[in-house]
């Protein structure tokens, strides 16, 4: 059996004993925790000593919300990241379409019209005049609105007779024309219109998302939203032992009810395979605030003409979440504006089932304070993520306002934790880089990158609350607690290995500290130099 002895500072996270000075680890668990003599005792003949030296080791980091195969995706698409304006993204477009055969399917993502200088949202006409004779759609950076040229709105059917779909918006001009610009629900038009994803592309965007994440100190992720083909990719992944780290797949909830249905009977029989996981489903209940899907009580300050959009109507989404409650599967619901998270949380309690499920609200970037009590009534899991706060934060009052309730309760961790909830962080990568020293930083400083000035520093967290969220509350959310999230003995030997001690540097230095590597289930991955 193989034996790791791993030596310098840990930091356990267990109340009982919140530092160690060295952990044993035997085949895939903790064997001791405590002194090094107390360890080495325990060792066999061929242990192998991992010195944290001036570092440390903390519980294996999770990422509690994350989409794995469309990172993958991305790192070979057009990326518009950094652009600076709509022209620029244009023409990266078409540097990709160079290459490819006439009529294929360009795609790509990552633009925000907010960082642009005219702050105006794109249109069909600049990307069919810079790519004229392929289809092309550019997701916006929170993957809730799509930039479409004319050949693909002309692929996917659009044009000024097509209704806005449920849970969908259509950009248009004043006479009704579609301008390329597709929200939420508009979006799967254009999906449909696109050619289905091979297995073998499915495989290998997956595993370029996992190992992105191991390369990150990940050791866990939670992969939000997974049709039946990504869900057998992932079962012969486990079963061939070839996921590099732990995976908490959420089903897709918003398919038609006789597949979500399939999907829970199948995964029912055999939820664990090794690494991976699979029970629970990720419904939408509203967009995101960037595109203004953000469902709320109040219309948009910085657009009165709107309170966003529902994804899914209060009464489907209620329904979902009793049917998935009713077949012992956790809902994880999507919620970011104020109305949205409330009528959620709402309907969590409205199931008498859902409590022991241990519901999540993903996101919940907007809550009242007034609604904050319904957290504990619920029983819900906050599923949040830091980098949102501190990337959205430089336009995010232009949508909330500035002395609004809504505004008070924006990304508001301590609001959650104060009222009860358990909070359970991620990243939402590819929206935000998976970095999890990158969410440390970004959950105690709330400052946005390249910025000293907190935003709404009132809720920041303590390292050790953060610290929490990543490790303990992620396996909480997945029901996994009592064997995950701390350093203890005969839990999973999960770690996360720093080259500094986390608790020694200052905040705005947590994203510089150098990751030494993780261990998955008894496992040592070191980082190459
Ligand atoms: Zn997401």
């Amino acid at each position: 059996m193989a034996e790791l002895l791993v030596v310098g500072t840990l930091h356990t996270l267990d109340p009982s004993r919140p530092r160690a000075k060295a952990a044993l680890v035997k085949g895939d668990s903790f064997a001791a925790v405590g002194s090094r003599e107390e360890c080495e005792r325990l060792a066999g003949q061929d242990v192998r000593l991992v010195d944290l030296g001036s570092g440390c080791a903390v519980p294996g980091l999770a990422d509690a919300h994350g989409h794995v195969a469309l990172y993958g995706r991305t790192r070979a698409e057009v990326s518009c990241a950094g652009a600076s304006s709509e022209q620029e993204c244009a023409e990266r477009a078409a540097k990709a379409a160079e290459r490819a055969p006439r009529g294929t399917w360009i795609r790509g993502g990552g633009w925000s019209h907010d960082l642009w200088r005219e702050q105006r949202l794109p249109t069909a006409a600049s990307l069919s005049a810079a790519v004229p004779h392929h289809p092309v759609a550019l997701a916006r950076s929170d993957v809730h609105a799509l930039w479409v040229n004319d050949l693909a709105l002309h692929a996917a059917g659009i044009d000024a007779r097509t209704p806005d779909p449920d849970g969908g918006h259509i950009g248009r001009d004043p006479k009704g024309a579609p301008t390329g610009i597709l929200v939420d629900n508009a979006m799967r038009l254009v999906f449909h219109a696109m050619p289905r994803p091979q297995e073998s592309d499915i495989e290998a965007n997956l595993l370029t998302g996992l190992r992105a994440a191991a390369e990150a100190g990940l050791t866990s992720v939670h992969d939000a939203g997974l049709g039946p083909e990504v869900l057998e990719v992932y079962r012969k992944l486990a079963a061939e032992r070839r996921l590099p780290v732990r995976v908490y797949g959420m089903i897709d909830g918003q398919q038609a009810l006789p597949t979500l249905d399939g999907q829970i009977d199948l995964w029912k029989l055999t939820p664990r395979i090794g690494p991976l996981t699979v029970q629970s489903v990720k419904l939408f209940a509203d967009g995101a605030l960037g595109s203004r899907g953000a469902k709320m009580f109040e219309p948009y300050t910085d657009d009165w003409t709107t309170t966003g959009l529902w994804v899914t109507s209060p009464d489907e989404l209620r329904a979902r979440i009793g049917r998935v409650s009713a077949a012992g599967y956790q809902p994880c619901v999507h919620a970011i504006g104020d109305r949205a998270c409330a009528e959620t949380l709402q309907a969590f309690s409205a199931v008498p089932s859902a409590h022991r499920l241990r519901p999540r609200v993903e996101h919940l970037q907007l809550l009242r304070p007034r609604d904050a009590h319904l957290l504990r009534e619920a029983g819900a899991v906050a599923s949040m993520q830091p980098t949102h706060a501190t990337s959205d934060a430089p336009w995010a009052e232009a949508r909330l306002g500035m002395a609004t309730e809504r505004r008070q309760g924006a990304y508001a961790w301590r609001q959650a934790l104060d009222a009860g909830a358990i909070l359970a962080f991620g990243s939402d990568f590819p929206v935000e880089s998976l970095d999890p020293r990158k969410g440390l930083a970004s959950a105690v400083l709330r400052a946005p990158e390249g910025s000293a000035v907190p935003w709404m520093p009132e809720q920041s967290l303590t390292l050790l609350e953060a610290l929490r969220a990543f490790t303990w509350g992620a396996a909480y959310a997945e029901h996994a607690e009592w064997r995950r999230g701390v350093i203890r003995v005969g839990f999973d030997a999960d770690l996360t290995l720093f080259g500094r001690d986390l608790f020694e540097v200052p905040p705005a230095a947590l994203p510089e500290v150098p990751l030494l590597g993780t261990v998955v289930a008894g496992q040592l991955f070191q980082k190459g130099p």
